[in-house]
């Protein structure tokens, strides 16, 4: 069982083995954490995101980081659910997203994965159920990773993501 952890911050500046980008389905590129990911790795990420090909919502691939800093070895591209108002099954969607990045992160034997919100930004997800489903989905699914940071770049994602963490408010 990993152990998961929250901060605030730039996921760009995370020491892991891999950090995960809220990609679209091009895997080219794109604006707000994947636009960051792509700046600070170089060029180089969007041709191999290119040479692998689209990737449907839900599911999750693995480059190599490129110019990332070390430690990261690997950058994880999965592709959010577009929030259409809850009824599309955009919440499996996305609990699908964390369940492959972590067997991802596996295959390639990445132990400390760092995850932003996924699709909380542009796709527009609801950001507290994201929250809970980003945690409930990560304590849920058996994986060999050992340390999960949950980066949220914005204090009212970490508030949330860390009350997901320690679990519903006590009945009063
Ligand atoms: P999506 O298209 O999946 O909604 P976005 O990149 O628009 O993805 O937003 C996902 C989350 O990533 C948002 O909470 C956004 O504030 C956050 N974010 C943007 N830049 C960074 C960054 N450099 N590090 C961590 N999180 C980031």
């Amino acid at each position: 069982m990993a152990t998961i952890e929250v901060v605030r911050g730039d996921i760009t500046r995370e020491r892991v083995d891999a950090v995960v980008t809220a990609a679209n389905e091009s895997l080219l590129g794109g604006g707000g954490v994947d636009g960051a990911i792509h700046r600070a790795a170089g060029p180089r990420l969007a041709e191999a995101g290119g040479a692998i090909g689209p990737c449907p919502p839900g599911a999750a691939v693995v480059t190599p980081a490129f110019d990332l800093d070390p430690p990261v070895r690997y950058v994880i591209h999965t592709v959010g659910p577009v929030w259409e108002g809850g009824g599309y099954g955009e919440a499996e969607v996305l609990a699908s997203c964390y369940r492959c990045c972590l067997a991802v992160a596996d295959e390639v034997g990445a132990r400390s994965v760092a995850f932003p919100a996924i699709a909380t930004g542009v796709y527009g997800f609801p950001a507290e159920r994201a929250a809970r489903t980003a945690v409930d989905t990560l304590r849920s699914t058996p994986s060999e990773v050992e340390r999960i940071r949950l980066v949220a770049f914005d204090e009212e994602t970490r508030t949330l993501l860390q009350a997901a963490l320690d679990g519903p408010a006590p009945a009063t």
